[in-house]
């Protein structure tokens, strides 16, 4: 395999242990080990497992069966999924929406779908993997490639004013980045792209439901009234418990994508079960999307406390409900989660390649299921670790 192989050579092995029962933010694994604590989850607002999105998924089955009956160029959409891709443009604030089979995918067929021949895209240095995917399909079928700066709006700006004025430009970024938690500059950013008339394309994969009073992502959080991007991103498989992934823009930037993404048109459409639960997730976030975000905050802010009270370092401005802690060395970050894991908490050690070389850290999340115990319990054994293995 090639240097794109695991994170963590042969520890990756900590990776390939499956959940074998899980209760809320609780887990058993294949091990025979300890239960596990899942400080790992992207349930942010603990829909997993709710009543109603099971018994919405079980009705569809009934009605549908299991699967794809085909891809969606093949006559295979269901009406559920016109449904859902409907409800997810109202809840982005947007004319339209297109389902994909998941986010990783979304990404890696709507930027080079958007961006093609002697187009610009800008992307921003810390993206997710899905986003770098999209970028280098784009740049293969010959768009220009800027990386800039993580989250540095001058630094675009700069990258900005060496496209020609006539060229189509697209501004690709996380809204909250994945390993550090940190929120892009969403006003600076918007202001950019207008001046330079740039698209803005945003992934919310881990804004959506969380952030902003309504939970409709950066732009709710920045109180931003246009929207802020032309193109809002976001997958399935975190805080509406499924899986799958959406972009959503105006009805002609969807309708040009709905001919031409080919992770889209090429792909099995979403099954029934899935379009199903997502619609009763959204419905779950309107009834009690509130109540949950506060649950969420004060827990966030409750593993901050704990980790300040323990002496343990994280960067400012993780406002979401990721939380990492940076520990350098590799080899001891996996020793760390690995000590973690034998005390029944689980965290996820983020080495290269997710992150450069020398600068690992450890990431905690953080769900509106965990109570403050759960957090106190983690962060406990998260201190005593780094204690255990300081040199
Ligand atoms: N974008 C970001 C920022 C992500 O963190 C992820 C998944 N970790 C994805 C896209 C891909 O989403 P999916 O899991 O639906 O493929």
């Amino acid at each position: 395999m090639g240097s794109h192989g695991l994170p963590g050579g042969r520890d990756a092995v900590l990776y390939h242990r499956a959940i074998t029962h899980l209760d809320g933010p609780a887990a058993r694994y294949d091990d025979g080990g300890p239960r596990q604590l899942m400080m790992t989850t992207y349930d942010y607002l603990g829909l997993l497992g709710h009543p109603l999105l099971a018994e919405r998924a079980k009705e569809a089955i009934d009605r549908f069966g299991t699967g794809a009956h085909g891809t969606c160029a093949g006559a295979s959409t269901l009406g559920l999924q016109r449904l859902l891709e409907r409800r997810l443009a109202e809840w982005a604030g947007r004319e339209d929406a297109l389902v994909f089979p998941s986010g990783f995918q979304a990404n890696q067929s709507a930027i080079p779908a958007i961006a093609g021949k002697s187009d610009w895209i800008f992307s921003d240095e810390f993206n997710h993997a899905s986003i770098v995917q999209g970028c280098q399909i784009a740049r293969a079928r010959g768009a220009v490639l800027r990386v800039f700066r993580h989250n540095d709006a001058a630094d675009l700006a700069r990258a900005l004013r060496e496209a020609p004025a006539e060229s189509v430009k697209l501004v690709v970024s996380d809204s909250v980045f994945s390993v550090d938690g940190d929120l892009l500059d969403l006003p600076a950013f918007a202001r950019s792209c207008r001046e330079h008339d740039a698209f803005l394309y945003l992934d919310e994969a881990h804004g959506l439901g969380v952030l902003g009073p309504r939970g409709r992502g950066l732009h709710d959080h920045f109180a931003l009234p246009s929207g802020g991007a032309d193109f809002l991103m976001a997958t399935l498989s975190k805080t509406l418990a499924s899986v799958g992934g959406f972009v959503a823009a105006s009805a002609p930037l969807i309708d040009a994508l709905r001919r031409s993404a080919r992770g889209y048109v090429f792909s099995g459409a979403p099954p029934a079960p899935v379009c199903a639960a997502v619609l009763a997730a959204l419905d779950v976030l309107d009834a009690e999307g509130a109540a949950r975000r506060d649950l969420l905050r004060r827990n966030v802010a409750h593993l901050k406390r704990c980790l300040r009270s323990e002496g343990v370092e994280f960067p400012p401005g993780c406002e979401a409900a990721i939380v990492p802690v940076p520990v350098g060395d590799e080899r001891r970050t996996l020793d760390i989660a690995e000590y973690c894991r034998g005390r029944g908490v689980m965290v996820v050690p983020m080495v290269w390649p997710i992150c450069p070389r020398g600068q690992a850290r450890l990431r905690l999340n953080v769900t509106a299921h965990h109570i403050e115990q759960d957090i106190s319990t983690a962060v406990a054994c998260v201190a005593a670790a780094l204690r255990a293995t300081a040199r």
